[in-house]
């Protein structure tokens, strides 16, 4: 016996379809079961120990050690009431989608098949989706992490030459960035795998709409100019990942017009707010980006992961990632037809089939249905912000522009209000009932609500903030048993 297939396949399409019924079952009841519970020690035990096997398992044992240790342990953002940091809540769709890929099994990192039209497909209905041209150039990737660094790499070549930073790297150019204070942390992290240093990404003051300060980020520019340096880029966040904040987008892009900019766009969650009505109009300036990077896997709900990013003008892309090695080159027709190739857009040669999956969200559910989702996250959000600014116990922490609340408790009976909210978040989230997370505004701890999940409802909202003051309740019970406790013994 040489090959891997199964012995009996009527046996294994038995096993196969249980697995399915099961998971759409378990995607079905989803909200009926905790948001999320810790791991016992056994079963971290159980990875942590388990030996490389020699010998092979059944199929069913290993689905069966999957239901018991691996699906209740996930970490729960199908749930509706998951609500920390930004996680989407995928589809049933989604995954039946992401199974006839993987019985596929196609490499989209180039040659000619239909896998690879799909994914152009959908990178030109991104381009759409955002304003940017028909043929702006696109590729999706992990997420926002790796787009925001492809599309970083490319804005270099728009002050290095391709060829010569190919092989010399940057040499002594002293190029720097500029990104908000809030821009998310794979922005930096872009800058220190191109090399450039995570110092060359200037971090601009934030006005007190939590907006990159754009007067702030002239002076930086012109201090910087003064001083030797080479500003190249700067990065917009549309959907700040603390609050949801949108940086002043069309003011961005004229100042980068006027400095001889590249104008990056981070749109991880946010972007995808264009296919609301409602607000869009918030990310007016988005079109008129160099780049822009944004995940699928969040807002638009399909399963992790799948990110993309855009790149305007045809042939940028290309220039910062395209080698032209012998073996890989490219011909007229047969397999080896059809450049550019997905690996020339980013530095995955071999690369799976998100395509089906993004396509399947964009063409099954709809733009409109998407933008629904969107236009009713946020408008939960909202309503938790209004409930948060009547309460007396409850203090908004920032504006709310999308689907984010920050906000805290507060009471004169706890002097630290960031232990108190600190501990009340992980209470909710031990509880299983529902999960926020946490973040620092102006200083102080936040609890942090994103709404992204589709499944998510006022409901839900209602049973957060039901939860939180019983939660808060139990800790000023124990906070004013210790104050007796304590007068007891000193009287
Ligand atoms: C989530 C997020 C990222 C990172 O995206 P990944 O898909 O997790 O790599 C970057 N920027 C912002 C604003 C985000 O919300």
């Amino acid at each position: 016996m040489a090959g891997l297939d199964p012995e009996d396949w009527e046996e294994l399409k038995a096993q196969g379809h249980q697995m399915l019924d099961e998971m759409l079952e378990n995607i079905r009841h989803v909200s009926q079961g905790p948001v999320w519970q810790p791991m016992p020690a056994s079963v971290r035990d159980a990875f942590k120990t388990a030996p490389l096997p020699d010998a092979g398992q059944e199929l069913g044992d290993l689905y069966q050690q999957f239901t018991t240790m691996v699906q209740p342990y996930a970490v729960g953002n199908r749930h509706p009431r998951f609500m920390g940091w930004v996680h989407g809540g995928g589809t049933a769709q989604g995954m039946l989608a992401d199974m006839l890929a993987a019985g596929l099994n196609a490499n989209l990192g180039g040659r000619d098949h239909a896998p690879v039209e799909v994914e152009r497909m959908v990178v030109r209905w991104a381009a759409e989706m955002f304003g940017f041209p028909p043929d702006a150039t696109g590729v999706l990737v992990t997420g926002s992490s790796m787009a925001n660094f492809i599309a970083i790499l490319t804005a270099t070549r728009n002050v290095v030459d391709g060829q010569d930073m190919r092989l010399h790297g940057i040499g002594g150019r002293r190029l720097v960035g500029y990104a908000g204070e809030s821009a998310h942390g794979c922005v930096a992290r872009a800058f220190d795998m191109a090399g450039l240093g995570e110092h060359a990404l200037r971090r601009v003051p934030l006005n007190a709409a939590c907006q990159m300060d754009t007067v702030a980020l002239e002076q930086l520019i012109a201090q910087d100019r003064a001083d030797g340096f080479e500003p190249f880029l700067v990065v917009g966040t549309a959907g700040t990942v603390d609050t949801g904040s949108i940086d002043p987008l069309n003011a961005l892009a004229d100042l980068a017009g006027r400095e001889g900019l590249w104008f990056h766009v981070d749109g991880a969650f946010g972007a995808l707010a264009r296919l609301a009505p409602d607000l869009a109009p918030l990310l007016a300036g988005l079109e008129r980006a160099d780049s822009l990077a944004f995940d699928f896997h969040k807002w638009a709900q399909v399963p992790y992961d799948a990110g993309c990013v855009l790149v305007r003008e045809p042939g940028r892309q290309a220039a910062a990632f395209a080698q032209s090695l012998a073996y890989l080159s490219r011909e007229d027709r047969g397999l080896a037809a059809g450049a550019p190739w997905f690996c020339d857009l980013g530095p995955d040669l071999s690369r799976g089939f998100r395509a089906l999956k993004v396509w399947f969200a964009l063409a099954g559910f709809g733009t409109d249905r998407l933008g629904q989702v969107v236009t009713q996250s946020c408008a939960l959000a909202r309503g938790l912000a209004g409930q948060v600014q009547t309460s007396v116990h409850l203090q908004l922490l920032a504006p709310v522009t999308l689907n984010v609340v920050c906000f805290r408790v507060v009471t004169p009976e706890v002097e630290d209000l960031d232990w108190l909210n600190g501990e009340l978040v992980k209470d909710l989230q031990v509880s299983g009932i529902v999960a926020p997370s946490t973040t620092r505004i102006g200083g102080v701890l936040a609890i942090r609500v994103a709404l992204v999940n589709h499944r998510t409802t006022e409901t839900d909202v209602t049973i957060l903030l039901d939860t939180l003051h019983s939660f808060m309740e139990v800790r000023l019970a124990q906070v004013r048993m210790m104050k007796l406790v304590e007068e007891q013994m000193q009287a």
